[in-house]
């Protein structure tokens, strides 16, 4: 039954349905200043960092729900912490974050130019995927995030965090080399960096897709 009339709901009205289900306040974002962006942000880390509305609090030492510019133009969003940012409370700081942080340099960019976070932002056992409840448990608080944030462009990093933010289960051949729409944002999909780390071929799409980011983007 809830699955039928998800169906019939549009976007707007599925993210209010998720936040009333969730329990988590939308806030009023009309014209905030980058100082209100921040303090909103912290507000919410201060308010869930304790967060148990699904399983992977069990196991979680931190919660990381994203650093960077509060008023970033450019937001990334990759799939859940790993290891390092369980043990930081950091997003991307292992060694897929090393070379994420590289790739952001290669463009000009610093980690401090751009938002970044996670579709679940406590650490699923082993690095597994997160499952479709957890992700259902965690969304508010992303939606909440661009809701604040406000960026330009989303960019998702690999399949899970496109197919998410997009509501689709495709391959990220499928995903890549377009610009969708997010809540009226720009989004796009390139490959997580942890990929790029076991299939180095992987290096020269990626580039390109960064490249593309840069031209339309910076
Ligand atoms: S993953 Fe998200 S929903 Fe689950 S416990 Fe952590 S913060 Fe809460």
């Amino acid at each position: 039954m809830e699955k039928r009339l998800h169906k019939f709901l549009s976007n707007k009205e599925k993210r209010i349905e998720i936040l009333k289900l969730s329990g988590v306040k939308d806030v009023i974002t009309n014209k905030i200043t980058p100082t209100q962006k921040r303090d909103y942000l912290d507000e919410i880390y201060e308010k869930y960092k304790d967060c148990q509305r699904c399983i992977l609090a069990e196991k979680r030492n931190n919660f990381v729900l994203g650093e960077g510019d509060a008023d970033a133009n450019i937001m990334f969003v990759g799939e859940g912490p790993g290891a390092q940012e369980d043990k930081t409370g950091r997003p991307f700081v292992g060694k897929a974050g090393k070379l994420f942080t590289k790739m952001l340099s290669a463009i000009d960019l610093s980690r401090q130019d751009v938002y970044i976070t996670n579709i679940v932002k406590c650490r699923p056992p082993k690095n597994r995927d997160p499952r479709a409840d957890e992700i259902k448990a965690c969304l508010p608080f992303l939606y909440q995030q661009i809701k604040i944030i406000k960026p330009n462009l989303i960019c998702a990093l690999g399949k899970v965090a496109g197919n998410t933010l997009l509501e689709k289960q495709t391959s990220l051949s499928n995903l890549r080399n377009s610009i969708f729409t997010f809540q009226n944002t720009d989004l796009m999909v390139t490959y997580h960096p942890s990929a790029l780390l076991y299939h180095p071929n992987w290096k020269r799409p990626a580039w390109e897709d960064l490249k593309k980011l840069r031209d339309k983007y910076l």
